[in-house]
């Protein structure tokens, strides 16, 4: 048996190695490193992909979000609510541009923004709301998008995590995660669902304003070469993850597949335990499982992890430390935010291996070491 990861980026580079490597020697023939053709030609087919009018290229999923609140011109003050249960990257730009990070709870059952939550911590200063569409799942859109209309609310999705997800809204119609708000942002970080070979993110937008806006803030603000005319930063997808980006996409239905198959299997042997709780699948979205992640209860954690580690079986906790709870927002008194769902989650949560590349031997061999280590 090939040795267990949590994700197995180089099994998944040797299936499309000769591909990879032509386009980067490409590349490096062409030597147009910044900016080269297929910066824009992965654009345009990631735009065609999830069905969205723009794809703004940019150096990371973090700047994503920060490109996206100056866009919308928040200001000192305002106030965006997000999820407390997410990676750091979303609550951190709201500080780092002295917007007001404003924490509210997570569904129990499927990890992400609670809607009634929304409702309860919108405020006169409240201009934005950034679901996550955490581990692969679809948040509930149409009633987020409802609130935001109501509120006339910015939506920026965190994207990072479902790249290919699909949320269907009651009258039928179904979006891919990402296009449905205001803005969507994501990341290309090698481990995500569609991952480069370094550091990538990009912008979604339907609004030709704004995606003009994104464009000249994420290349210095620039309309024309040296005319600035807002402060912008410097934030580019370079021509070698773009063209490995464009392979990449081509395959991203299959990847998503082979993640899907792989949590059917987890499911199914997972079935009917009392101590483990598996993602949920809501019947109106497709999960693209970034992440497989189970709620023990009554179960030792640590020991489990302890136990699979053992047997060279990586297991992790995404997140051990709410946002709330980190000493990086001290100065808004986050610790004083009472979210009792959130940690609730953050005590039971628990990621198995989850990626493309797993052969039915690791899933089986995961699965059991898990069921013998719960039932023991
Ligand atoms: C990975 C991630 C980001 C940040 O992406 P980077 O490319 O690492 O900057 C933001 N939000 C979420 C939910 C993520 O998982």
């Amino acid at each position: 048996m090939k040795p267990i990861q949590m994700v197995d980026l180089k099994s998944q580079y040797h299936k499309i190695k000769r591909e990879i490597d032509n386009a980067v020697l490409d590349v490096l023939e062409s030597s147009a490193f910044i900016n080269g053709k297929p910066v824009q030609e992965f654009a345009d087919a990631l735009s065609f992909y999830l069905g969205v009018k723009h794809v703004i290229p940019c150096a990371n999923g973090t700047d994503a979000l920060q490109i996206a609140m100056m866009a919308l011109e928040l200001k000192p003050g305002d106030e965006v609510i997000t999820p407390s249960f997410t990676y750091i990257a979303t609550t951190e730009v709201v500080a780092l541009l002295n917007l007001t990070p404003v924490f509210v709870e997570v569904d129990k059952d499927t990890f992400c923004i609670d809607p009634e939550a929304i409702k309860k911590a919108i405020t006169p200063k409240t201009k934005a709301i950034v679901p996550v569409h955490l581990y692969g799942q679809p948040c509930n859109m149409e009633a987020i998008m409802q609130i935001a209309e109501e509120h006339d609310l910015f939506v920026i999705e965190d994207n990072a995590q479902a790249i290919g997800a699909e949320y269907t809204f009651s009258n039928g119609i179904a979006k891919k995660t990402g296009t449905i708000g205001t803005i969507g942002s994501t990341s290309f970080f090698p481990s995500k669902n569609l991952g480069c070979y370094g550091d990538g993110g990009a912008l979604f937008t339907d609004n030709d304003e704004l995606a003009a806006k994104m464009r000249m803030i994420a290349n210095h603000g620039q309309s024309k070469r040296y005319y600035h005319d807002m402060v912008g930063c410097n934030s580019r997808l370079d021509t070698l993850q773009a063209a490995i980006l464009q392979i990449k996409l081509a395959e991203l239905d299959s990847y998503i597949a082979a993640r899907r198959k792989a949590a059917d299997y987890y499911d199914a042997a997972f079935a009917g335990n009392p101590k483990i709780q598996v993602p949920v699948r809501s019947q109106n979205s497709l999960h693209v499982f970034h992440q497989y992640t189970l709620i023990l209860h009554g179960a030792n954690r640590d020991g489990l992890n302890q136990f699979l580690a053992s047997r060279n079986i990586p297991s992790m906790i995404y997140y051990p430390v709410p946002g709330h709870k980190q000493k990086m927002f001290h100065t808004y008194n986050a610790s004083a935010y009472q979210l009792p769902a959130t940690d609730w989650l953050t005590d039971r949560v628990i990621s198995l291996p989850m990626h493309t590349e797993l052969e039915d031997e690791q899933l089986e061999f995961i699965a059991s070491s898990v069921l013998e280590y719960i039932n023991s």
